[in-house]
């Protein structure tokens, strides 16, 4: 056998230990498989009126719509806690925002808001998940909403010396681990989707930029524009009960989607890991077929990992990775579970876990395995590891 051979042997043997273990020492941390905190914020407040055309203000506007997705959820899931950023017209810092819902322990972020531009035509809604923009359209509304941090005292340092308007001060966002994007994908397209569809709003669909406020959480999160102030009849629709309520409604049907996909997968993760740590003593969760040709399979490497595991070869120090995803829930890292890939591994920490394809010595592999996954993982990047811990990739090209 090749060291190579070994190597991933002895790395799937210490990825099945790992997951036995993680499995124990979690069982006391909060229940993951469940919606349990959503954080709501309304933009801007305050001395922060955001956009404004005449009497019609943003922050007045998205607080609105902010307490009436609220209470929809309360109403329809008493047992979630929802938390507001804020519930009056006062001024809150964007990094504030995001302490709160970490605090929280949220497993949602909500923020709320209201566009307006130099062109009168323009309008529609669209829901941004945080990266790096695409084109400068998508820059400029960031660049609108971080432009807030300027009535913060010292947000210079705050916010480590980020300039909102310099578009050199958004490249942090390319390079950045983006954790929970495919959550945050997922709501965003739900919430477009219901926009269009039961709202009646024009959908500019789902878009990516570099907003403050959704870089600092730590959870999937989401950044709405419902509308533009500046075309005539749509800042009516904003203005009106009716169309804030819309808004909410839509909103809180796109939650209640994203609630029941992401509690129904966690069910089906919750057998197979179960299933799979206890896959030599018994199955009391009568798994499907298909699980339980995934515990065979499990129970058959872990025996051929033991019986080819006579010599170490060392991890090399350095190597890159493509990250496909992140989730708080933890997955076997089997071809089943991940569109038939065979090189899939997973890295833990407190709250989540992420799943990579593959390790390469260079890049340039590391790149075209990226090139390659994208076509079954959309959001798949390309990541760096010293001695089993993430480092970004320019430290990592730096070092070679
Ligand atoms: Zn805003």
């Amino acid at each position: 056998m090749n060291s190579k051979v070994r190597t991933y042997f002895i790395h799937l043997f210490v990825l099945i230990v790992s997951t036995l273990i993680c499995q124990y020492s979690d069982a006391a941390d909060k229940d993951n498989s469940k919606i349990s905190v959503v954080v709501i914020d309304p933009g801007h407040g305050g001395k922060d009126s955001g956009a404004s055309i005449g009497q019609a203000q943003e922050k007045d506007i998205v607080l609105d719509i902010a307490l009436k997705l609220g209470s929809t959820i309360k109403s329809n899931y008493p047992d979630i806690e929802v938390v507001y950023t804020r519930t009056k017209d006062i001024f809150i810092p964007l990094h504030q925002r995001a302490d709160i819902a970490n605090k929280k322990d949220a497993d949602l972020f909500i923020s709320i808001h209201v566009n307006a531009v130099d062109a009168k035509s323009v309008h529609g809604t669209e829901t941004f998940v945080l990266g790096l923009h695409r084109n400068e359209d998508n820059l400029e509304v960031a660049k609108k909403e971080n432009a807030v941090i300027l009535l913060e005292d010292d947000y210079n340092t705050t916010y480590e010396g980020f300039d909102p308007n310099l578009p050199e001060s958004y490249i942090m966002f390319e390079t950045m681990q983006e954790e929970f994007q495919g959550q945050s994908v997922m709501l965003a397209s739900n919430i477009q989707n219901e926009f269009r569809n039961y709202a009646k709003r024009v959908d500019r669909s789902v878009k990516m930029a570099g907003f403050l406020v959704l870089r600092r959480t730590t959870m999937p999160s989401v950044l709405i524009e419902t509308g533009f102030l500046s075309h005539s009849t749509e800042r009516t629709y904003l203005l009106s009960e009716s169309g804030k309520s819309q808004l909410a409604s839509s909103i809180f049907r796109a939650f209640d989607s994203y609630k029941n996909e992401i509690e129904e997968r966690s069910k089906f993760n919750l057998i197979t890991e179960n299933s799979a740590a206890t896959a030599s003593i018994e199955v009391t969760n009568k798994p499907t077929s298909e699980v339980q040709t995934e515990i065979k399979e499990t129970v058959q490497a872990a025996k051929t990992t033991v019986s080819n595991t006579k010599v170490s070869t060392p991890e090399p120090e350095l190597y890159y990775s493509v990250q496909i995803m992140a989730l708080k829930k933890k997955l076997s890292p089997t071809p089943e579970n991940f569109k038939n890939e065979q090189n899939i591994f997973r890295m833990d920490d407190t709250k989540i876990s992420r799943y990579f394809s593959g390790k390469f010595e260079t890049f340039e592999k590391a790149d075209a395995e990226k090139d390659r996954i994208n076509k079954k993982y959309e959001n798949a990047f390309v990541v760096a590891f010293e001695n089993q811990k993430l480092i970004s990739v320019k430290k990592a090209l730096e070092k070679r």
